[in-house]
């Protein structure tokens, strides 16, 4: 018995075939599914179909990288949303700093003609700095809002981290011990595990462990403590090993347990069942 404790089952590439994965999913012991909102659309899709159909539950939230899209309150109709019962956590919610405005000014820029390029370059760093400021604390400040949403309803949080980790443990720190959260697609360092662990809150992995390339990820998930993380997919991106680069799907759970299984040379039962038991305390399952 498995959880997919992050999927997206809201997203476009599982309207053809809806079924036929939640079959397969159920017969590879993947028994239940989160399927986490990325905007108050998507959250709003969760909830449908964690409202239709029994093995799926609903995390709702605003992702960082949509907060450009956001309406100016998305606290109020995502506290609705949460009235729900099939509501088991906020999120995802968190930081994203791999495309500032100022990355993104800097590839067009490479695909402009030079000349004048290096004539303005130095007021568009200035401008492109200002952009990423504005980006960054309007990211914070969803975040934040979510975090209180959370303390408010007494949910845990899944975080969603890239680039920004000293900002992301900086933002929760005045949360620790009235909220936990879940850093999941943990891609950090034994170090960064070790970090959120002792803040009593958890990691989870995703195909990343599966990877060729997933050396050091495998490691963190080979030596963290057995009841500090969970599995998920992340589907439909990050397809595991041997279904990498295709659509993933909440099925290839089993793949990323029987992986840190391997790396952790135990049965993949004793994955199973420990993660299981990790994912129903941190999500409200029966509320
Ligand atoms: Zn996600």
């Amino acid at each position: 018995m498995l959880i997919d404790t992050h999927a997206h089952l809201d997203y476009p590439d599982f309207t053809g075939d809806f079924h036929e994965v939640l079959r397969r999913a159920n017969e590879a012991g993947v028994t239940r599914i989160i399927t986490i909102g990325t905007s108050v659309e998507s959250s709003r899709r969760a909830v449908d179909l964690a409202e239709k159909y029994p093995n799926i539950f609903a995390v709702i939230g605003v992702h960082p990288t949509y907060v450009e899209e956001s309406g100016e309150d998305v606290i109020t109709p995502l506290r609705e949303l949460a009235g729900n019962p099939r509501v088991v956590a906020i999120g995802e919610t968190g930081l994203d700093y791999h495309q500032l405005p100022s990355v993104e000014l800097a590839k067009e820029r490479k695909t402009q003609v030079f000349a004048k390029a290096l004539q303005t370059s130095t007021e568009d760093q200035i401008e492109a700095g200002i952009h990423d400021g504005a980006y960054k604390s309007k990211q914070a400040s969803l975040f934040e809002q979510q975090l209180d949403l959370a303390v408010e309803l007494g949910l845990n949080v899944v975080i969603h981290q890239r680039d920004a980790w000293d900002d992301t443990l900086e933002i929760m720190r005045p949360y620790a011990g009235k909220l936990r959260g879940v850093f999941h697609c943990f891609g950090g360092s034994l170090e960064q595990a070790s970090e959120v662990l002792d803040l009593d809150h958890l990691v989870s992995f995703t195909g990343i462990v599966t990877f060729k390339n997933g050396a050091a990820v495998r490691e963190v998930a080979a030596q963290i403590p057995l009841w500090k993380f969970m599995v998920e997919t992340d589907c439909p991106y990050l397809a595991p090993v041997p279904f990498r680069g295709k659509r993933c799907e909440p099925a290839y759970t089993r793949l990323v347990a029987e992986s840190i299984a391997a790396a952790r040379r135990v049965p993949l039962e004793e994955i199973a069942s420990a993660t299981t038991e990790t994912a129903e305390q941190f999500f409200r399952f029966n509320r």
